[in-house]
This record gives C-alpha cells, structure tokens and sequence, in this order.
C-alpha cells in the first residue's frame, strides 16, 4: 500500500546555495516519486540572480527576493508578466521569512541568516536550521522563541540531524553524552609545518561532502567542528564536557547518543546532504524519495581516530568559549567568520585563521562589549558587530606582523 503524499507549503532561505539547492532538488526528486507535493511559499537569494530566477520560473513562489539591492531590477525584469513578486534587499528576506509556511528552510550562510532565522522562528510549522552561525549567536533564545511560538526546530546540520533522531527527546536523563563524527577534512594528515602554506582552493577541496565556501574552510580548520559542539550544547541541553568529537574519515556515522547504560546509537547514511534534509521535511513522518543507500560490503571498514588539537586549534577554542558562556560563542563566530573570510580573499595565512580567534576572544574578554537593548537578536549582532571590528583589527595586526 502506498501512503498518501506529504505536502507542504514551502519556504527557502538561501534557496541559491548548496543546501537550498539540495532542498530543491529533493523536494522535485520527491514529487517525481509522487511521495510528495509542495507549495513554495518563498524564495531567498543573496546575489545569483540568475539562478533564483530558474528557481523561481519552476517553483512558482509568492515572492522571491534577492538580498543585494543593485540586483532588483534583473530580477523584476526576468519575472515580469509571471504574477511571482520580486523584492530585494534585507528587510524582503526578513519578511519573506515571516510568512506562514509549514516548512522554513534557514539556509543562508553565517550571521547574515540570523535576522531572517529568527523571524523564521516566530511562526508555527518546521523551522529546518542548517544556518548553524545563529543557533551559535542566541541558541537558547533562539529555542525558546520557536518553543513560545508553537514551532518545532529540527537540525539540518548531518551530526545534529544524526542525534535528533537517536536522542531520547522524553528521557534525556537517561543520556551519558553526545558523540559528533568529524570527516577531518581535506587536511587530516598534512603535518603542520606544510599547514602554514595552504592555499583557498586546497581547503574548499573537501573530501567527503559538497558546500559552500565558508563551511568548506570551516571544515579544513575544524572550527565547523566548534560551532558544531556549541550547536549541539544548546540544541541538547548538554554541557561541552559531554559532548565528545571522534573523527571518522568515511563520514558514514554522522553521530552518536552514548546511553547511560553503555549502549551507544548511531545514525548512519552516505554523506549527502539531502537526507538530513528529508528528514526535516517530513518529521516525524519519513520522505520516500530515490535516495542514495549504503553498500556495507562496498565499504569494508569504517574508522576513527581522534582530533589533533595541537593542528586544529579551533576546536579548542571553541569549547572555550561555550565555557565562558554569555557572549563568547557569538565572539566565537564572528571572529571566525571574518579571518575564514580574510583567508579566502588571502589576506590571511590558514593557520592565522585560529589565530585570529584566539586573539579576538582575548580583546574581546578585556573590553566591555555592549550588547545594547532589543530582543536577543539585536544584541547578539550588537554583538557580532563589535567582535568584527577587534577581528579586522587583528587581521590587520597579523598582516602588518607577516
Ligand atoms: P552557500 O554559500 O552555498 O549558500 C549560502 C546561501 O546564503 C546562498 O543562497 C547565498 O546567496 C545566501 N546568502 C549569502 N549571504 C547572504 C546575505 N548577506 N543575505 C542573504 N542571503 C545571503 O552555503 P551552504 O553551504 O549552503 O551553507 C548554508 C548554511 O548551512 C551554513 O550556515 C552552513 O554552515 C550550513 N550547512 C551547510 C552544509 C552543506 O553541506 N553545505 C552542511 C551543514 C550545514
Ligand atoms: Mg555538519
């Protein structure tokens, strides 16, 4: 017997970008199989114009919006006569967010999502976070405004995806700790002494998984694995001491729950974005769709080893910071955004990237940073804003120092 088709009404924030076209091209691969039918509420773009525009012409949006305002009139050009609304600039993709749907995919990359994530926060339906950065800004406000609104987050992010779905949500007394997987990236095995001279397109090369720019750096420094452990302590309720980071090269176990009785759960699946994704799209139901499987036998062995902290400093840090608490991760996150940011426009060294980090949390941590007033989003990019500015002016020092 086959079930009746979920449907859905759609929306996609950062719908240009490598998860948003997974979201796409899942949710067209799903309606093929006639598992699934959708509605698209609307679209979200920063600057590719184009590709928005071939989103929009297929999915047939209420709105789309491109972030970039110099870009509003290609776009209302291109969707002339269609009856899909144009819109550009920040406002538009806060507001796009705003709009009732019963999915909402947060997919824009970094601080720059967490406006639109949080207004995305204030409706009932699925919030699907892969925009890990904000949950790292205000995780727990950011939980207690979906929770107040009658929403349910569900992680996009493969290792949180993993717990959510082996995590005991009515009994986490009866959780010992939390286990995020970690490929290692592209820079495992490279001594350190060779890590000084890594170039922007060694470290985008990652081995296992297909992403943006900025995760891909994030994943060669394992500072992705920083903002992960944060992610997971509030996702959770799970202090840094309890969550454990293993590396696990074939990225086929994307995390585990450890139970207090010995027993350990792990979800696997081939490294593809697109089932975290149908997971989200469908909780707590299951999406059928053409889904790559896994061949044990094919695989023979899967192995682990653990992180090098003394070559992947940013992991270290960033449990620090979920320590320190307050402000620290969303310090975290903006130093680290800015020096993966200098570093790809190669006005910073790869290792420096830590270093940056280090010595932003350290300025940061003898200044007063004023949060401001507002809700917690307004103070945490008050805050964001302030950290970037001790960032570049590190950047600066470094480059200077060099
Ligand atoms: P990406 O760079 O491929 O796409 C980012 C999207 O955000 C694009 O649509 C881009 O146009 C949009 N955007 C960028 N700046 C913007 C701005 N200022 N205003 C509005 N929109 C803007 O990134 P990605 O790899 O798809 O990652 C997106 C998020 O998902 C990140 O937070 C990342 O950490 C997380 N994530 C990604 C993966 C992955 O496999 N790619 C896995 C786990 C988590
Ligand atoms: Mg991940």
């Amino acid at each position: 017997m086959s079930a009746s088709p979920i449907r859905r009404r759609v929306t996609v924030l950062g719908s240009t970008g490598s998860v948003g076209c997974s979201t796409l091209d899942l949710m067209a691969q799903a309606e093929a199989a006639g598992s699934a039918a959708f509605e698209v509420e609307a679209l979200t773009g920063g600057a590719n114009v184009g590709r928005l525009v071939e989103q929009a012409l297929r999915w047939r949006p209420g709105v789309a919006v491109i972030a970039d305002e110099r870009l509003i009139e290609d776009l209302r050009d291109a969707l002339r006569g269609t009856g899909i609304e144009a819109a550009a600039g920040d406002e538009a993709v806060v507001e796009a967010a705003s709009r009732p749907a019963d999915f909402r995919m947060a997919a824009i990359v970094g601080a720059a999502g967490l406006r639109s994530t949080w207004a995305a926060a204030s409706g009932a339906g699925v919030l699907a976070l892969a925009n890990k950065e904000s949950l790292v800004c205000c995780g727990p406000q950011l939980l207690a405004r979906v929770k107040a609104n009658g929403g349910c987050l569900v992680p996009v992010d493969s290792e949180h995806s993993a717990i959510f779905q082996v995590f005991p949500a009515d009994r986490p007394e009866s959780v010992a700790k939390l286990v995020l997987t970690a490929s290692g990236g592209p820079f495992r095995t490279t001594p350190l002494d060779r890590m000084r001279a890594i170039t922007p397109a060694q470290a985008v090369a990652h081995p296992n998984w297909s992403m943006g720019a900025k995760i891909s750096v994030d994943s060669a420094t394992m500072a992705n694995k920083g903002l992960e452990t944060i992610e997971a302590a509030y996702l959770f309720d799970m202090p840094g001491d309890r969550i454990d980071v293993v590396v696990h090269p074939e990225s086929i176990i994307h995390s585990m729950v450890e139970y207090v009785d010995g027993s350990t759960l792990a979800q696997m699946g081939p490294p593809d974005m697109k089932t975290p994704i149908a997971c989200a799209l469908s909780w707590p139901g299951r999406l059928a769709w053409p889904a790559p499987k896994l061949d044990l036998p094919a695989l023979g062995r899967l192995t682990f080893e653990a992180p090098d902290l003394d070559r992947f400093q940013a992991l270290s840090l960033a449990r620090q910071a979920l320590a320190a608490g307050g402000w620290a991760p969303t310090i975290f996150n903006a130093a680290n955004e800015m020096a993966a940011y200098a570093f790809l426009d190669r006005r910073l060294g790869f290792l420096n990237i830590a270093a940056v980090v280090a010595e932003t949390l350290e300025r940061a941590s003898g200044t007063e940073i004023d949060a401001g007033v507002g809700d917690a989003c307004d103070m945490a990019l008050a805050v964001d804003r302030r950290a970037r500015e001790l960032a570049e002016a590190v950047i600066v020092d470094l480059a200077v120092a060099a």
